[in-house]
């Protein structure tokens, strides 16, 4: 090939590469600095485990003269990759690579098992800190961690704090709340035998849908919750739960009352049913949803 060719076909795959990372949400790529400074308001503690992410190998971008070499801070999911392996990811790769490198190929079920088998939920909860990973810090109240009993063999996810929930700083006290701890003692247990938690955990204005970035920013502190309870069945609540925890598109109708396996960690089933919000608002629903929660009762019994 031409050296001409030859380096367009590098600045194509400069280019691609670069996309590649933008879809990650990447935006900043360089050296470790000597000094590890965050922007992030976390705990005393945080700031000596995490240290700055390099992203792995856009030193070839750097030496293409795409991007100024700068640095950036890790993601929740990078910090849980950290984690796991005790050790930061490489600061500098060998050469230009054809293919974009995997930044997460480590993240595979069973490492992350063995990774967060020393995790605590109160190790987690000082890891996220007064968080603001995500745009929601700025109107939240109070950060909304999750409750419940830590060997939970049952765990409900839900979608976001509501007003109520922000301002107790509890999960699912509202009127759905109510309606969530009813369908609990429907199937004979107390609230406080079963683990509740939300797949972000500060509440979006207006209670809006969680958008992309929040979800991609909270979700690692849900992974690493299920990880530490290792609950036998999660029942996620409504679309958001569900489609997150199991990776999938499918919407709840189609989901709903039928058993999953945890994508994440082996022995783990998933049952989507309908949040009770909506239940609140189509009370028609609560038939179906009885019939899961059936489900779930004959699925707790048969476990034991
Ligand atoms: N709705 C949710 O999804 N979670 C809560 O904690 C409360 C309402």
């Amino acid at each position: 090939m031409e050296p001409r060719e030859e380096l367009i076909e590098l600045i194509e795959q400069a280019k691609e590469h670069l996309r590649y990372f933008s879809e990650l949400g990447i935006t900043h790529f360089g050296e470790p600095p000597l000094a590890v400074t965050s922007p992030l308001p976390i705990s005393p503690k945080q700031e000596v485990s995490v240290s700055p992410v390099v992203t792995s190998s856009v030193k070839e971008e750097v030496e293409v003269g795409i991007k100024e070499p700068e640095v950036i801070q890790p993601t929740a999911l990078q910090e849980a990759q950290l984690f796991e392996t005790g050790e930061p990811m490489p600061a500098k790769k060998k050469a230009i690579t054809k293919q974009p490198p995997a930044l997460f190929e480590d993240i595979t079920p069973a490492n992350f098992e063995a990774g967060f088998k020393d995790d605590t939920l109160e190790k987690i909860r000082e890891d996220m800190g007064e968080c603001q990973r995500c745009k929601l810090w700025k109107t939240r109240t109070k950060l909304v961690f999750g409750e419940g009993n830590e060997k939970a063999d049952l765990m409900f996810v839900g979608e976001a704090p509501g007003a109520d929930e922000d301002a107790s700083g509890r999960p699912f006290v509202g009127r759905a709340g109510q309606l969530l701890t009813k369908m609990i003692e429907a199937i004979n247990l107390k609230r406080e035998d079963v683990y509740i938690a939300n797949v972000i955990k500060s509440r979006p204005p207006g209670n809006r849908n969680p958008e992309k970035d929040e979800i991609e920013a909270c979700i690692p502190f849900l992974f690493r919750q299920i990880a530490t309870i290792r609950p036998k069945l999660i029942v996620t609540l409504g679309n958001p739960a569900t489609q997150s925890l199991l990776n999938t598109k499918t919407g709840i109708s189609q989901m709903r009352g039928t058993f999953q396996d945890y994508p994440r960690l082996s022995g783990i089933k998933v049952l989507p049913t309908f949040h009770p919000a909506y239940l609140l608002r189509s009370p028609d629903k609560k038939r179906e949803a009885w019939e899961d929660l059936k489900k779930v009762r004959k699925f707790l019994l048969d476990e034991k």
